[in-house]
């Protein structure tokens, strides 16, 4: 657990998957050898030739409010373009309670954007219904999202097996009334602040929590490995528009620099989140010595 002045910072994780190297279309054996001995084995498995990618939710306690950032893969969903999280079968609600997260107890729920590795605890099956993870939360997710998701609007143009996420996990959730849809910049409670950071997805937001003089910025799919900190203009064969990621990421790392701000994405592996340092050339990773 991290404090952050008044708040708390934790981390749940669902699981691990391993992440092809063609994530990175410029990542070689050169650059690997330059950066292995900080790479292997948190980031990198070299066995193997893969990155690590953790599926996890990040929660976020303030003196009164329980908070969760990001849902994960989801059990039970039907997804035939997304293999990985299809019929997943964890027990990821074994872990929340296990770190004291009672689901009706949840105040809020922050979904970054809404790719299927980010949004399937939302719901649960209950007999053949997806019913709300979290009764008692209000989700907050951009309007952005919601419209390039909707099958009926952004979403028309994906094949439907994409629309799957959209109808188990985010209609359940806009039907029972839970959904706070949000423009732009917004603050949420005092001291967390809700700022777009588009490219990965179009409508993609980062959470920046200030407390005691120091920042956390939750920046979701902006960076999926460390390795983007040295290559910058890196992105991944996930973001949606190559160019504003781009301009996104150079912006994030930027202020993460210049603030000392402790940047926590969503898919780094352990420590799983860290420091952005400037060196003569760039930047350079530290990784966190506290554990979330
Ligand atoms: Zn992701």
């Amino acid at each position: 657990m991290i404090s952050l002045g008044e708040f708390e910072i934790s981390r749940v994780e669902e699981i691990v998957l391993d992440e092809d190297t063609g994530l990175f279309q410029h990542w070689n054996d050169t650059i690997l050898q330059k950066h292995h001995d900080w790479m292997a084995p948190n980031f990198y498995n070299e066995e193997r030739k893969v990155f690590y990618s953790t599926i996890q939710t990040w929660i976020l306690k303030t003196p009164d409010k329980t908070i969760v950032i990001d849902t994960s893969g989801g059990n039970d969903k039907d997804r035939p373009l997304s293999p990985r999280f299809h019929k997943l079968q964890t027990n990821f609600v074994e872990k929340l309670k296990g770190v004291g997260i009672e689901p009706d107890k949840v105040d809020m729920v922050i979904l970054t954007h809404l790719h299927v590795d980010h949004v399937g605890w939302n719901t649960r099956l209950e007999g053949d219904r997806w019913v709300p993870m979290f009764p008692n939360a209000q989700y907050v997710l951009t309007a952005k999202e919601l419209e390039t998701r909707d099958p009926k609007r952004g979403g028309a143009s994906r094949p439907p097996g994409a629309w799957n996420t959209y109808y188990d996990s985010i209609q359940p959730i806009l039907d029972a009334g839970l959904a706070r849809v949000v423009e732009g910049a917004e603050t949420l409670l005092p001291g967390i602040q809700l700022v777009p950071i588009p490219g990965h997805a179009p409508g993609q937001a980062g959470v920046q929590v200030r407390s005691g003089g120091r920042e956390a910025f939750f920046i979701a799919d902006v960076m999926h490995n460390p390795i983007q900190i040295y290559y910058p203009d890196w992105n991944s064969k996930f973001c949606e528009d190559q160019d504003v990621a781009r301009e996104t990421r150079a912006k994030v790392l930027k202020h993460a620099a210049d603030e000392g701000a402790l940047i926590l994405p969503g898919h780094f592996g352990p420590p799983h989140c860290g420091y952005v340092r400037r060196t003569a050339s760039g930047y350079a990773f530290e990784p966190s010595s506290v554990l979330p």
